[in-house]
């Protein structure tokens, strides 16, 4: 994983929002290939190994059929992750995560955070090994995230991961989130954008 995205992994338990703290045993460049996440809040710790960060349960790695990366499913990827010149963050999930290499390509601004990942892959910023019941990352992170499997849980944390104007793309069951405005959808995925947070219910929220 690169040290440069530490700043957008969280701790996954639930208690206040905290970064990770790292300690390397092997790095090559930036790149941390083994070593460990620590949480200063609870304590919990992360192994990072080939590369990839290891949290939440082992998840079952689906076979990718030749079908699901054509060069067409790759930029209807694209398309629908509204991925531009303007780079961004962008999260993965397994099928997704095969096209990094050619997203990248098309946008060389972009950094990727690949889901369910084994090992470090040519081109993902982090790659997480695991899934658990919210994406661990930092609030408004992210400009598009792309889900294959999705429980309520997930989208409701993968909507509070996107910035504003973000793009969630995700099964075509899978129930859309608050926050999130649906834009197409079809017999496969729907496209939905992360919606603004009103200026007025912020300072509303805010603590006194
Ligand atoms: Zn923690």
């Amino acid at each position: 994983m690169f040290v440069e995205l530490l700043d957008k992994l969280r701790c996954p338990n639930a208690h206040e929002d905290s970064s990770l703290i790292a300690t390397a045993s092997r790095t090559v460049d930036r790149r941390i290939i083994e070593g460990t996440l620590g949480c200063p809040v609870c304590h919990a710790e992360y192994a990072v190994h080939n590369g990839a960060v290891e949290i939440g349960e082992r998840a079952p790695v689906s076979m990718l059929t030749a079908d699901a990366r054509s060069h067409e499913r790759m930029m209807r990827l694209g398309a629908l992750l509204g991925l531009d010149e303007r780079g961004g963050l962008y999260v993965l999930d397994f099928i997704s995560a095969s096209f990094i290499r050619e997203l990248a390509a098309l946008s060389p601004n972009s950094q990727f955070i690949a889901l369910t990942g084994r090992r470090e892959m040519e081109g993902a910023g982090i790659v997480i090994r695991g899934r658990g019941p919210a994406l661990p990352l930092a609030k408004g992170c992210a400009r598009g995230i792309a889900l294959d499997m999705a429980t309520p849980a997930l989208l409701r944390s993968a909507a509070q991961v996107l910035s504003a104007g973000g793009r969630l793309v995700a099964p075509a069951d899978a129930i859309v989130p608050d926050g999130i405005k649906m834009l197409a959808r079809d017999d496969e995925q729907w496209v939905g954008e992360r919606e603004a947070v009103p200026v007025l219910s912020a300072i509303r929220r805010a603590p006194r």
